[in-house]
């Protein structure tokens, strides 16, 4: 099930509904706690968030306890962040349910590629600026430094990268190599929609200073493009009704 970025107004009403009927709930440590008070009180509550470090075999865990969980006849609730298909190995754990003949439903999500630039006031694509977008995971493959095709995403009007903040000066150097100018504009947006949310921006040459000069820590995503321009007129929160 995808959780949307943080705000709890950003489930869906399917999520809320299969929520309030979990007996199992799993999540991890993009999940705000404002996403979990939607579960059934009765629901085992189980914290699989990953340490720094041992993804491979938290992943190994999380598969046992979902097959675990379902074998013993419970209707288990699966949360990840954003979209469950999107960078979040939602694929792998379907997989994984599919290969044990365990039956499974994937409820979309909103996820943070798009709705944090919007939050920002960054439309992703924009008739004058952008006809199209590409989301991509700033951790490489590991051992295959081919794995992106970085001339190609030179050239892609509005580049969103998930994952990007420790390699935001790599990113940069190897656009700029492939020919991205160095003043294209750049934001990073933290932890969007949750408490604390912030936004900064600057040019792609400079990005890497700005990671660290900032302080910027994940989860935050990063845009690159023109449409990153829009946020002076689009960035504002909304206005108050006059009563
Ligand atoms: N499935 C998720 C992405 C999982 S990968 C989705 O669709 O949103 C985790 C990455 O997503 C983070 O490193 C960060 O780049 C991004 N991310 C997740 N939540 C975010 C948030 N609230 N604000 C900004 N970026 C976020």
């Amino acid at each position: 099930m995808g959780a949307g970025p943080g705000d709890p107004r950003l489930l869906t009403l399917w999520a809320v509904e299969l929520l309030r009927s979990a007996e199992v709930v799993i999540y991890d440590r993009l999940i705000q706690t404002g996403v979990l008070a939607y579960a059934n009180p009765t629901a085992e509550m189980i914290y699989m968030g990953k340490p720094v470090g041992k993804h491979e075999s938290r992943q190994e865990e999380i598969l046992a306890l979902l097959v675990e969980k379902a074998r013993a006849g419970k209707t288990v609730v699966r949360l990840k962040g954003g979209d469950p298909y999107v960078f979040g190995r939602g694929g792998e754990e379907a997989e994984c349910l599919a290969e044990h003949g365990i039956p499974f439903e994937v409820i979309p999500g909103v996820t943070s590629a798009f709705a944090a630039p919007l939050k920002a006031g960054i439309p992703v694509t924009h008739r004058r600026l952008a006809s199209c977008v590409t989301v991509v995971t700033g951790h490489e493959c590991k051992g295959n430094e081919d794995c992106l095709d970085w001339e190609a995403l030179a050239h892609v009007q509005t580049l969103v990268f998930l994952m990007g903040v420790s390699n935001a000066g790599r990113i940069a150097e190897r656009l700029i190599a492939h020919g991205r100018r160095a003043d294209t504009p750049v934001a990073i947006i933290q932890t969007a929609y949750w408490p604390g949310e912030r936004v900064v921006t600057g040019v792609l040459g400079t990005i890497a200073q700005v990671v660290v000069e900032e302080g910027i820590k994940p989860p935050a995503t990063l845009v690159i493009g023109e449409v990153v321009g829009m946020r002076e007129k689009l960035g504002m929160e909304a206005p108050l009704l006059k009563n």
